[in-house]
C-alpha cells in the first residue's frame, strides 16, 4: 500500500448551508468531532509513523461550526509540526480572524460570482459570507484562497466572480459531484472525461468521520461501506482488511461496484 499522503478530519457534519451541490443534510448520524478522542488517534498516527503530508481539517458539513476548532489544528502542529494544516468552509460563520491563524492554509468555498446565483446554489446569505471573508482578507491574501466549483448553473457568473475577488488569490475548478449518483450530472461537458479512473480517495486520502469510523470516501455518508472505527483498532489494521484491500483492487482492475458505480468523482479532469 502507497503511504498515505492526506489525512481527513470531518470536525463536524452539521451544515450551515444546504448547496446544490452537496447532500450531507442527508446524513444519518450527526454530531462533532471530539476532542479528546481525536488526541488518541493523533498518538496513533505518530506512533504508527504514518507520516502525512497534509491534515484537511473539513469533509461534509462546515467545519468552523466546531466551537473548539482551533484546538485540532494546534494539537496537530504540537504533535506532528511538519504536517500541513488546511481546511475548507463556506465563509458563513463568522470566526476571529486568529482561529484562521492556526491553519496553513484556508480555502473559501464560494460558488456563485453573483448574489442571485450564489444564494441559489448555497441557501447562505451572499452579504453576510462576503462580510466574513472581508474580515478575514489580511490572512487570505497571503495564506489562502476563494474557490469557486463551476458547472452548468454557475458558469454564467465565473467571470463576477473573479471580479469580485480581484484582490484575493482565485482558483477555480470545473466539477460538479453527482454525489454517486443522486444528483444530477451538472459537470461542463468539455470537463468530463469518458471514462472512469481508480478512484483518489482509496489511494491517497485516508477520512475520519466526526465520530472516527473510516467510510470508503467522503461521499459515503450512509456508510454503506465502514472499513472501520479508529478508536478499536489500529490504523495499519483497518487499511489491512480484506474489505479495504478488495475495494482498492477493485478500482485498480477499473471495477466500480456499489455506490461507486455511479460515481461522477473520479471522471471530472480538473
Ligand atoms: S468513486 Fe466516488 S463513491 Fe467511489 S470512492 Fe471515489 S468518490 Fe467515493
Amino acid at each position: 500500500m502507497e503511504p498515505i499522503k492526506t489525512i481527513q478530519f470531518e470536525l463536524t457534519n452539521y451544515c450551515t448551508g444546504r448547496c446544490v451541490t452537496c447532500n450531507s443534510f442527508h446524513s444519518p448520524t450527526k454530531g462533532f468531532m471530539d476532542l479528546e478522542s481525536y488526541k488518541k488517534v493523533i498518538t496513533k498516527i505518530k506512533f504508527e509513523g504514518l507520516d502525512p503530508l497534509n491534515f484537511q481539517f473539513n469533509g461534509q458539513g462546515e467545519a468552523f461550526l466546531h466551537p473548539l476548532l482551533p484546538e485540532f489544528p494546534n494539537y496537530a502542529q504540537l504533535q506532528l509540526p511538519g504536517v500541513r494544516r488546511s481546511i475548507i468552509t463556506n465563509g458563513s460563520v463568522p470566526r476571529p480572524l486568529h482561529d484562521l491563524t492556526m491553519f496553513d492554509f484556508v480555502e473559501v468555498s464560494f460558488n456563485g460570482g453573483d448574489e442571485r446565483i450564489y444564494n441559489a446554489i448555497t441557501k447562505l446569505n451572499f452579504q453576510e459570507v462576503l462580510k466574513n471573508i472581508q474580515s478575514w482578507k489580511s490572512f487570505l491574501i497571503k495564506s489562502g484562497s476563494i474557490h469557486m466549483l463551476v458547472f452548468i448553473d454557475n458558469v454564467s457568473s465565473s467571470e463576477d466572480f473573479k471580479k469580485l475577488f480581484q484582490d484575493y488569490p482565485v482558483s477555480l475548478a470545473y466539477k460538479y459531484d453527482n454525489q454517486c449518483g443522486m444528483l444530477p450530472d451538472k459537470t461542463l461537458t468539455e470537463w468530463h472525461r469518458p471514462y472512469k479512473i481508480p478512484c483518489p480517495y482509496l489511494f491517497d486520502v485516508l477520512y475520519f468521520t466526526w465520530d472516527f469510523h473510516v467510510p470508503l470516501c467522503p461521499h459515503d455518508i450512509r456508510r454503506s461501506v465502514d472499513f472501520g472505527c479508529v478508536l478499536d483498532k489500529d490504523i495499519k489494521e483497518i487499511l489491512a482488511t480484506r474489505l479495504h484491500s478488495e475495494t482498492v483492487n477493485q478500482h485498480l482492475d477499473m471495477e466500480f461496484t456499489g455506490i461507486c458505480k455511479d460515481c461522477n468523482f473520479n471522471t471530472m479532469i480538473s
